[in-house]
């Protein structure tokens, strides 16, 4: 964050912000194909349950190996995917792959592990969204059941009606909702009450000084027990060290992500291919 916000300084001048426009421009373009040409992959972060201390869902994240710029973030190009009517196609391949690779190592060794994905503002937009997902669940298999949807506040409050339209025909399809990055935007959990969620995902930031600030403490311990009132699971996001961790668990926070949990992984690294199929599976 200090990072990108240092780099705004001088992007205003000169040399820095023709390489960003034209970074930009040819990441923009380049995008275009990345699709056809493999270049987008799913790293897959554990979500923890902390009331049985196992991971029970994997949240997809995309990734793009890019041929010249290496891998570029999703922080990066999705926006340019919204900005450029891309993002329903990568937004469809995406959750196509994930249930895809999620429904084979369930099945191989008999896990009851559930897929969180996200949607983009864009994607709620999108007429496809409902036939997407279910096309996406019936290729792959995956019961409805084991997957979840991320929503960003930001993405409801734009046309909360057209949005509760939306998340409510994903509801009848079976599948869980999230509301994610909670805490960063403009929605009170009296707006979101109306809406079909199973999940509020506390947004990173508060987590990051939680173990230096009690009044975040303060503000974490009523976020949970207002959406526990409502009915609401709780994951935190970004957990880094043993003690946010701990502080979490005392707040009687269900569930909990993070690199100190575990990074995004590839499929292959998070399921060694090498691990034999459950035994009464081989035959
Ligand atoms: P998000 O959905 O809030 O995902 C969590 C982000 O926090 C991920 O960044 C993850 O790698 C990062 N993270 C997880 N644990 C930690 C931690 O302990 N510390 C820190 N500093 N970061 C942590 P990532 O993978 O770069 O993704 C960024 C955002 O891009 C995501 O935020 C999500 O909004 C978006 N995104 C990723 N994949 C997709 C996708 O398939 N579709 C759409 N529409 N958006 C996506
Ligand atoms: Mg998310
Ligand atoms: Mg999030
Ligand atoms: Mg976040």
């Amino acid at each position: 964050q200090a990072k990108t916000q240092g780099g705004g300084r001088y992007a205003f001048f000169g040399v820095d912000l023709r390489e960003r426009v034209q970074r930009h421009m040819v990441l923009e373009q380049d995008l275009r194909h990345a699709v056809q040409r493999d270049e987008l992959w799913v790293a897959y972060q554990p979500v923890v349950d902390l009331r049985v201390d196992r991971t029970v869902a994997v949240e997809g994240l995309l990734r793009w190996s890019h041929p010249v710029h290496g891998t570029v973030s999703p922080a990066e190009f999705i926006p340019l995917a919204e900005e450029s009517d891309l993002i329903n196609p990568i937004g469809a391949h995406m959750l196509h792959t994930a249930a895809g690779q999620l429904a084979d190592e369930r099945e191989r060794h008999e896990l009851d592990l559930q897929l969180n994905a996200n949607l983009s503002p864009r994607q709620l937009e999108d007429p496809d969204l409902l036939a997407n997902v279910q096309q996406a669940l019936a290729d792959s298999g995956l019961p409805p059941h084991a997957l979840c949807l991320e929503i960003t506040e930001n993405a409801i409050m734009q046309d909360p009606a057209a949005a509760a339209r939306v998340l409510n025909g994903l509801r009848e399809l079976g599948i869980g909702l999230a509301i994610d990055d909670f805490g960063t935007g403009y929605s009170s959990l009296a707006q979101l009450r109306q809406l079909p969620l199973d999940i509020l995902k506390i947004d990173r930031t508060f987590v990051t000084d939680l173990a230096e600030s009690e009044e975040l403490e303060v503000i974490v311990n009523s976020i949970i027990a207002m959406a526990h009132a409502v009915g609401l699971e709780v994951v935190a996001e970004g957990i880094e060290t043993p003690q946010q961790l701990a502080i979490l668990r005392t707040l009687g926070c269900d569930q909990a992500q993070g690199y100190y949990l575990g990074k995004p992984t590839s499929i292959q690294e998070l399921f060694p291919p090498n691990i034999p199929p459950h035994p009464e599976k081989t035959a």
